[in-house]
C-alpha cells in the first residue's frame, strides 16, 4: 500500500489524521477547508465513520453529564485513555 505523507496531504488525511483530528473537528476548531478533507474521509471510509460516530456519542454523552458546563479536555482525554487501556484503539 502506497501510503507517502505527501500523497496522503494531498489527497486529504488518511485514517490516522482523520482521527487525530476528529476531537478538533467535533469542537468546531478546524478549519472549513481542513475540516471539509477530514470529514469526507470519515465519509468515505467506513473504520473512521463508525469511530466518528462513536466519538460523537461519547462527546455528546459528556456533554449531557457535565451539567454546570465544566468539561475540562482532561477528563475527556483521560476517559479515551481509559478506553484505549480498555482495549478500543482507533
Ligand atoms: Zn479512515
Amino acid at each position: 500500500m502506497m501510503n507517502t505523507p505527501n500523497s496522503d496531504r494531498n489527497n486529504g488525511p488518511d485514517c490516522n489524521g482523520a482521527m487525530l483530528q476528529l476531537f478538533e473537528l467535533l469542537d468546531g476548531e478546524l478549519t472549513p477547508e481542513v475540516e471539509r478533507r477530514v470529514r469526507s474521509h470519515i465519509t468515505s471510509c467506513p473504520d473512521c465513520f463508525t469511530h466518528a460516530d462513536f466519538e460523537k456519542r461519547f462527546l455528546a454523552a459528556l456533554h449531557a453529564a457535565r451539567g454546570d458546563g465544566v468539561a475540562p479536555k482532561q477528563c475527556r482525554e483521560k476517559v479515551m485513555s481509559a478506553l484505549r487501556t480498555a482495549g478500543f484503539t482507533g
